[in-house]
């Protein structure tokens, strides 16, 4: 490598080195540079944990854009802390590289900081070697004690929320490998879904003392909801025609109605929040849409454990859908 390992790190990810950048972080009292970095939680405040990691050849393809992989990378995690309720503030990075590749430096740096920089989030340490590509984050959120979002906090009779839209991402990777063919326009949206989720970090706050129970959709409605209902000890029902999802899907030719129902219920990567919270919260969510300028949509409602199947889905003529066979019909190997 021409670039040393220090002066890769120093030139790429030690922000507050760099000459113009703000030197101190807000509760950094020491940041790269040592053995560890030092961090200040507020009092009366939680520390909020998440690790995510992106292979490459597993989470995405050889040869991937690097800008869009650094805010990838940052986003799947910022997307945790959201589904916690937590207030993004800290992030170290393990960085596995096969070569020293300047633009590709610069590129997945900026991509990265530009995210952080937009939830006033702080890179303070991290590691770097050389191997096969692989990308992984743990960042650090606070949020006052004891109003952390858990999956375990569903009750029987809560509405059930998600936000934005569904199916998008997993849209644009079934467009990206061919196996459908989308319009110009709704194929640059489908591929933004994918490449550049958006987490919502600032719903995440927001529902902190309204949502019961909240998880973030990164491998599917349908999967993830059923983390939910085993941790709440409940069942759920699920109004298909309520789902939201991006128009191109009304264009799609009636030949790919299962390419629908599999993308909208199982597709990953959309990085929505799904969210249960008590019926008279109907209208302070509403307020908080359009305040946010954000799609809240209620999709169904918690039953009584002990129905079966544990997750129903309703089609628009009221029937079960073919998935109430089983989810894992639909089900992603993403580990
Ligand atoms: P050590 O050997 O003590 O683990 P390193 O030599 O690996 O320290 O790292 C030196 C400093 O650079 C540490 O503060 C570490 O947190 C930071 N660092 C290493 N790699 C990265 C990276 N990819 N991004 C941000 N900081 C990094
Ligand atoms: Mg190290």
């Amino acid at each position: 490598m021409a670039l040393t390992e220090f002066g890769l790190i120093r030139r790429y990810f030690d922000r507050a080195a760099s000459p113009g950048q703000a030197t101190h972080a807000s509760g950094v009292a020491l940041g790269i540079g040592d053995d560890c970095a030092l961090l200040r939680v507020a009092p009366g405040m939680e520390l909020a944990v998440s690790t995510d990691m992106l292979v490459e050849g597993r989470h995405f393809s050889p040869g991937a854009d690097a800008r869009n992989l650094g805010h990838k990378s940052l986003a799947v995690n910022l997307s945790d802390l959201a589904a916690m309720g937590a207030a993004p503030r800290w992030a170290t990075l393990a960085l596995s590289l096969p070569e020293a590749n300047p633009q590709w430096l610069e590129d997945f740096s900026e991509g990265l900081f530009a995210l952080a920089g937009l939830h006033g989030l702080s890179l303070v340490g991290g590691d770097t070697t050389r191997g096969p590509l692989t990308i992984s984050i743990t960042v650090l959120g606070e949020l006052p004690a004891g109003l952390a979002l858990y999956r375990a906090g569903a009750r029987v009779g809560d509405d059930l929320w998600v936000s934005g839209e569904l199916g998008g991402a997993s849209l644009g990777l079934a467009h990206a490998r061919g196996e459908v063919k989308l319009e110009r326009g709704d194929a640059a949206a489908a591929l933004k879904r994918l490449h550049r989720p958006e987490p919502r970090v600032e719903l995440g706050e927001r529902l902190r003392g309204i949502a019961t129970s909240a998880i973030d959709v990164s491998d599917g409605l349908a999967g993830d909801l059923m983390h939910i209902l085993e941790r709440s000890g409940t069942g759920a029902l699920i109004e298909y025609a309520r789902l939201p999802r991006p128009s191109a899907f009304h264009r799609l030719a009636v030949a790919e109605v299962a390419l629908e129902a599999r993308c909208v219920l199982a597709g990953g990567d959309d990085y929505e929040l799904a969210f249960t919270a008590p019926q008279a919260a109907r209208e302070e969510l509403q307020a908080l849409s359009k305040e946010l300028g954000l799609a809240l949509t209620r999709i169904g409602a918690m039953q009584p454990p002990g129905t079966e199947p544990q997750l129903l889905v309703l089609d628009a003529a009221g029937r079960p859908m073919p998935s109430q066979q089983g989810f894992d019909h639909f089900a992603r190997f993403n580990a």
